[in-house]
């Protein structure tokens, strides 16, 4: 078994950036799904908040989060990424992301639920792009070595420690074991459970699944935040219209030309994103459309096109110019709060095992993600497991994750009876039965019958060891064996996989969005539309240590 001081498993902005500073301390290997750049990160637009403008401070950068996070965030998470975000954008400055600039000064921008403006951004609105690119270029110059199209299938642990990780070159079939001391899940959220999203098709939940199978706790899975505007036009895919745009002054009309938004809320198009997702629900529902506009006909052409030349691109290459005509858009899936629980310094509860980015759950978003400060979670808390990583090496192994609070709730995921009836297992079915019943707009009675059909797909990792057989047997690369004994994963295998990681994410999602009997953030209920003082705590799952 090859062994590397630090396996980093996913190289969007948290593995790359990770891998870039682990490399000065140890041997590094990348192990990652798709190409380098099949990611999340490249897709980012607006840009990462960083208080660096003249009236702003980290004082108001942290205000605005806990704002945003609607009661759950973790104010010392909140306090860490607000204060040590100068340091780290310095260290992309460095690395040479070429942030826009103006006169020689780096440029802030206005997004929606900040007070000021705090966004910076590099490309006008391809920020998640030239981070990608420089990032990878710089990874490419190091003795890192990366491996493409490999997918992480299992974390091996020994004695309750990680031990290093399964991963098979789904191309060629071939399955490797790679051994370590120090594993990194960057593998992204889940977003690939909802029909309309807009993440890349490598976001399939692996590393919170995988995570979760060897016991790691998981948390506050039902806070997924779906984006208000992102492009809609029938056979067109999803692409994100920035909420700079709203920031720049845009505002959303519904099918029949009316500005709508100052009638749910006096912020109107700059109110937090869940309040503008479900007013734009509503708006569609009372119109009997399945989109608003947006409309930016107002503002300088000027500003449309050099502040966002990609979206003015892709508006045009749809025979739009959103200079002078509305640009369709409806609510789509965009982020996942929850995930991998952390401390503040990215460890998990298993030995060795650290998660960053969107896979791991912070605890900095709360019930809700104020825009813009995913990249910079990214890298405030890629950096410290780093540095924790070092003070471990010399202290030993011991993790210094700690036990829940008084203000969380621990659950297994719960058996449920077997349904004879349920539509077969496929991405589409899980995608609709997500949308509908798990999305913007839940209910007890639309959760509880998607808990049953997903647990009927996918039963409890313990339990129900014969039915698994069904689809789910764990595969056993030892003999070559992927699922229902087929041979080991071709590229139609990577699927069946990514299907199997994704359902037991929204068994987690559905789970906890069941039990959590309030509306807060973005999680919504029919049945219980208000937050309720005694759910103003987390929700953490384990199936305990494996
Ligand atoms: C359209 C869009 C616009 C956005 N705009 C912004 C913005 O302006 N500002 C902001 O702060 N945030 C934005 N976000 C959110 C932000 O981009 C993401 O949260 C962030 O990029 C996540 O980075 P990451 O490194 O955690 O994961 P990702 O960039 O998603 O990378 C995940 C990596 O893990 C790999 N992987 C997954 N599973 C496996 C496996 N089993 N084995 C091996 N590899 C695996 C993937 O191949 C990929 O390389 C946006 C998101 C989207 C989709």
């Amino acid at each position: 078994m090859n062994h590397y001081d630090y396996i980093v498993v996913g190289s969007g902005i948290a593995g790359l950036y990770v891998a870039l500073l682990a490399i000065k301390r140890g041997s590094v290997l990348i192990l990652t799904k798709g190409s380098i750049d099949d990611c999340n990160t490249k897709y980012a637009q607006g840009g990462i908040a960083v208080a660096m403008g003249k009236d702003d401070s980290p004082e108001l950068h942290y205000k605005d989060t806990i704002a945003a996070g609607d009661g759950l965030c973790d104010t010392e998470a909140v306090r860490i990424l607000t204060e040590e975000a100068a340091e780290c954008i310095a260290d992309l400055i460095t690395l040479g992301v070429p942030f826009d600039t103006l006169d020689g000064e780096i440029t802030v921008a206005r997004e929606a639920a900040h007070s000021v403006s705090r966004i910076i951004h590099a490309g006008g609105d391809a920020t998640g792009e030239r981070i990608e690119v420089t990032l990878s270029r710089q990874v490419r110059s190091t003795p890192i070595k990366v491996l493409e199209y490999c997918l992480v299938s299992d974390i091996l642990l020994e004695d309750g420690r990680v031990k290093g990780v399964r991963a098979l070159d789904w191309r060629t079939g071939s399955a490797e074991e790679y051994g370590c001391q120090f594993l990194i899940l960057a593998t992204g959220g889940d977003g690939r459970l909802f029909r309309y999203t807009t993440n890349s098709d490598v976001v399939t939940g692996d590393g919170i699944a995988l995570a979760f199978e060897v016991g790691a706790e998981v948390s506050d899975m039902e806070f997924f935040q779906f984006h208000p505007t992102v492009f809609r036009l029938p056979g067109v895919a999803p692409f994100l219209i920035s909420e700079a745009v709203r920031g720049e002054g845009g505002i959303l009309r519904n099918v029949e030309g009316y500005r709508f938004m100052p009638d749910y809320t006096p912020e109107a198009e700059l109110a937090p994103r869940d309040i503008v997702t479900r007013s734009i629900v509503a708006e569609m529902k009372k119109t009997h459309s399945d989109r608003v506009f947006l409309d930016v006909t107002h503002l300088p052409a000027r500003l449309i096109t050099t502040r966002f030349p990609h979206i003015y691109r892709f508006c045009r290459d749809h025979g739009l110019d959103a200079t002078k005509g509305l640009i369709p858009v409806a609510p789509a899936a965009h982020y996942l709060m929850g995930g991998v629980r952390v401390n503040s310094w990215g460890e998990t509860s298993i030995p060795g095992l650290f998660a960053a980015g969107e896979t791991a759950c912070t605890g900095v978003h709360g019930a809700n993600r104020l825009a813009s400060n995913s990249l910079l979670e990214s890298v405030v808390f890629g950096k410290r497991v780093v540095q924790r990583t070092e003070s471990l090496d010399k202290a030993g192994l011991a993790s210094s994750f700690a036990v829940a609070g008084e203000a969380e709730q621990f659950h297994f995921l719960p058996d449920r009876e077997m349904l004879p009836d349920v539509p077969p297992l496929n991405l589409p079915n899980l995608q609709a039965l997500m949308s509908e019943k798990v999305g913007i707009i839940r209910s007890g009675e639309g959760l509880n019958e998607a808990a049953s059909i997903l647990a009927t797909w996918r039963p409890s990792p313990d339990k129900g060891r014969g039915r698994e057989g069904v689809l789910f047997s764990r595969p056993s690369p030892d003999k070559g064996q992927g699922w229902e004994g087929l041979p080991f994963p071709t590229p139609t295998d990577r699927a069946s996989y990514e299907l199997d990681k994704l359902v037991l994410c929204a068994r987690l999602m559905t789970e906890a969005a069941l039990l959590r009997e309030e509306s807060r953030g973005a999680h919504f209920r029919t049945d219980f539309p208000e937050p309720r003082p005694e759910w103003q705590r987390h929700m953490i799952f384990s199936r305990g240590r494996c």
